[in-house]
């Protein structure tokens, strides 16, 4: 991955806003420019200097990681980063020094106004360096295509055992180990694992409950490779299905499909939501579906983008978004699926591979 045309585009945003300096301090921002994988770091960029702190814990680290990303910037490992970011500061002859408001702690602010850029305008930022992750670029779609490889191949191999009769904790346990095995270093986000009622709960936390036949099991997951996190649902139908059940896969397979078949690049984010909307709202569900049909994927499982009637954003190629619309009945039971798609300039690439509709007896 080529980092220093990223860091170009950090500056341009911040020439936009008039920032002589920009303090980031978002993990995630960090590694998108820099490679650094560790648990703690803090960066400032101005025109010409990238100034980069961490602790004792990741100074050899943070050293290996920017060298082999290829990042020209003065490393300085300190639990006391004051004076270095004043410093920088003053050699950019910096006046207007932004910070990632939705980022920063209040107590963090409070330190940064009064002792590290001390008599400098500190300016809050919303989304300045999160909005220039919206578009991948290839190597970051291959990393997620990766990663949802890895848990379409977990998903192949556990969804058989479901008419075991298992807990929804062990079909959890082992499509996250199953994940790790195959190669990811994480999975992307905690496996959900819903059976029969507990469908009904969007984010369920898998339970004691054991699956049985007649039942829909509706499984979110997703793996990590380098960072980046694949996401995907599919409803498991196990045994033979009452009329509800197989009414509530067959809409929100459609739905989902409607929604798929909207994303192109140049269309607002809303007529995605929509399009998956209307099929379920036909059905009489609407009030079931819940939550948005999609969100943007990337270095975090739920990237700033939005799939909803409340979103004002256009879809451009790159981006990487979920397709995720869902039916759910309390006491009843659910559906969801859902995809992780690429926008292309013609429509979307489905990055998530499994077959959409699952059955076993
Ligand atoms: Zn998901
Ligand atoms: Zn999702």
């Amino acid at each position: 991955m080529d980092r220093a045309p990223r860091l170009e585009q950090v500056r341009r945003a911040m020439a936009d806003v008039e920032l002589d300096a920009l303090l980031v301090s978002k993990l995630v921002n960090i590694r998108w420019l820099t490679g650094f994988t560790g648990s703690a770091a803090t960066l400032l960029v101005t025109d010409d200097h990238v100034l980069f702190l961490t602790d004792g814990r990741y100074g050899h680290q943070a050293e290996a990681e920017l060298a082999a990303a290829g990042v020209d910037a003065e490393l300085v490992v300190t639990t006391q980063p004051g004076t270095a970011l004043t410093d920088a500061c003053a050699s950019a002859a910096a006046s207007r020094v932004g910070a990632e408001a939705d980022h920063l702690s209040w107590a963090a602010a409070d330190l940064a106004a009064r002792e590290w850029f001390g008599g400098l305008e500190l300016v809050p930022t919303r989304g300045l360096v999160d909005g220039l992750r919206e578009v991948k670029d290839p190597a970051e779609v291959a990393r997620i295509e990766a990663a949802a490889r890895i848990a379409d191949a977990a998903l192949a191999a556990v969804a058989p055992s479901l008419a075991d009769a298992p807990t929804e904790i062990e079909v959890a346990v082992e499509l996250e180990a199953a994940m790790r095995r195959l190669g990811a270093e994480e999975p992307a986000f905690d496996t959900i694992v819903a059976s029969g009622p507990n469908g009904a709960l969007p984010h369920h936390h898998p339970s004691t409950r054991r699956i049985g036949p007649g039942e829909l099991v509706v499984i979110d997951m997703g793996a990590t490779v380098d960072g980046y996190r694949s996401d995907m649902t599919r409803t498991v139908a196990v045994g033979d299905l009452d009329d509800t059940a197989r009414r509530l896969l067959q809409v929100v397979a459609a739905a989902q499909a409607a929604g798929v078949d909207a994303v192109a690049d140049g269309v607002a984010c809303r007529d995605v939501d929509a399009a998956a909307r209307r099929v379920i709202e036909a059905a009489g569900w609407g009030e079931a579906f819940v939550h948005p049909t999609g969100h943007g994927v990337g270095l975090e499982i739920h990237e700033p983008l939005r799939l909803a009637a409340t979103s004002g954003a256009t879809l451009a190629a790159g981006h990487v978004v979920t397709v995720e619309p869902g039916v759910y009945l309390p006491e009843v039971g659910g559906a969801r699926i859902e995809d992780t798609v690429e926008v292309t300039t013609s429509g979307c690439r489905r990055l998530t591979g499994s077959p959409l509709s699952l059955a076993v007896d």
